[in-house]
């Protein structure tokens, strides 16, 4: 049967939408990428790679570059005022308990590995301003330029998807705030440096790791907890918040907000899932944190992403284009994974900044525990696992 609804749009150029666009181009389709930044956004903390994530890195061919990329975390640190170790673990457990696939490797780095497989017109200061669907197809108005026609569209716009406002109404239908704040940023020659070991101090309600990257580079990841929502979009904005809330506080707290102070790419964003009844309407359907942002929390949201897109983009091949088909069956095999994986992430929530001491006391005594190889072997693999039977669609 000859294959149907070939042009697809796709907003978004994050994780999920350059892995949809690699999976469609592979089954004949012919994807247009567009992205609202004006180049591609490499930002970003340190991600985990395993379970489903790891085996989707490999699929697509990409597991050698990804592993020489990536980390090996050696030692998991929390440091008190002073620097001084307050708990921790051995990091080669996550790799022991997992069988060696685990790899720790900056968003930004495995956005753009993914991205430079991509061979799809990739159109960038880009947006979807407006679509109209007919039934032949969907009349897609961009911010510049004459309006397009597509066969499909796909928002894999993240987690403050314009393409789900436009189609599936808005935001706060959606969103479920978990009462934290997350930002994150990348710079150069920070001074201290502890190699191969995620460091991380915190104080009731609030924490801030940093990681040594190669070349001189070094992530550092904010998370603190806010009962209600902050409404603003600007980056000075959250400097400020990040100032306020964490002003106050010792160790090398005063050099990270004077470094963050200097960078222009500042992640900011609320610790939020997605919960929708549906991924898809009509001829447009989510894919990524548009669709089912598990939040910070998960670990995983880039997994979720590259997942979506491989099942959404087989689902389609199968079909031989019938959305109608391709649609129905991409939901039915990822929500009940999903749904479960937003739970359990929902549920840790409070644990990853406990917002008392006693809680930070409780965390400490847990991870001290860890030292206890068996049990942490087991504690991870009975927490982390997130095994997907990926079906075969080649
Ligand atoms: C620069 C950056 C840094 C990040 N840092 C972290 C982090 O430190 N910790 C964390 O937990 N998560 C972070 N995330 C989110 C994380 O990447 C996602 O949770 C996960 O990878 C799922 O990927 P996604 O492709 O669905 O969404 P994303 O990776 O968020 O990608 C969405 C893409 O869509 C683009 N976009 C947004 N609106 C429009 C529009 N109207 N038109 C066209 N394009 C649009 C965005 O610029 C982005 O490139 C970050 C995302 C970005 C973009």
């Amino acid at each position: 049967m000859a294959l149907r609804n070939q042009r697809i749009l796709i907003s978004g150029a994050g994780i999920g939408g350059p892995a949809l666009a690699f999976w469609l181009r592979r089954y004949g389709f012919e994807p247009t990428l567009i992205e609202r930044a004006p180049a591609f956004r490499d930002g970003g903390y340190m991600i985990d790679v395993w379970g489903v994530g790891y085996d989707l890195v490999e699929r697509m061919g990409l597991l050698p570059a990804a592993l020489e990329a990536g980390y090996f975390i050696e030692h998991v640190r929390f440091v008190d005022e002073h620097g001084k170790r307050r708990s921790g673990f051995d990091g080669d457990l996550f790799r022991l308990a997992l069988d060696g696939r685990f790899f720790s490797i900056p968003r930004g780095d495995l956005a753009r590995l993914i991205f430079s497989k991509v061979e799809a017109e990739t159109r960038f200061s880009t947006s979807v301003e407006g679509l109209r669907e007919d039934a032949e197809g969907v009349e897609a108005h961009f911010n510049h330029g004459p309006p397009e026609r597509f066969d499909l569209v796909i928002g894999a716009d993240g987690l403050r998807s314009h393409v789900r406002e436009c189609v599936f109404g808005p935001e706060k239908s959606y969103e479920k705030y978990l009462g934290y704040y997350a930002a994150s940023f990348i710079t150069q020659g920070y001074p201290h440096r502890d190699e191969k070991t995620y460091l991380s101090f915190s104080k009731p309600g609030r924490s801030i790791a940093r990681y040594a990257l190669r070349g001189g580079r070094s992530a550092f990841l904010f998370v603190f907890a806010k009962d209600r929502r902050i409404p603003s979009h600007e980056t000075s904005r959250h400097k400020a918040i990040l100032h306020q809330t964490f002003g106050q506080d010792g160790w090398e707290t005063p050099e990270i907000l004077a470094r963050m102070d200097e960078t222009d790419e500042l992640y900011f964003d609320a610790v939020s899932q997605i919960r929708m009844p549906q991924w898809s309407k009509g001829r447009v359907a989510l894919v990524g944190d548009a669709a089912h942002c598990p939040s910070l929390m998960a670990g995983a949201g880039s997994a979720f992403a590259m997942l979506g897109a491989y099942i959404l983009a087989g689902e389609l091949h199968k079909a031989d284009g019938d959305h109608t088909k391709a649609f129905a069956a991409y939901e039915r095999r990822m929500r009940p994974f999903i749904d479960k994986q937003q739970r359990d992430a929902e549920r840790f929530a409070p644990s990853f900044a406990p917002r008392t001491g006693f809680g930070l006391f409780v965390r400490d005594t847990v991870l001290n525990l860890m030292k206890v190889r068996l049990l942490a072997i087991w504690f991870t693999r009975r927490n982390f696992a997130n095994a997907f039977d990926l079906p075969d669609y080649s």
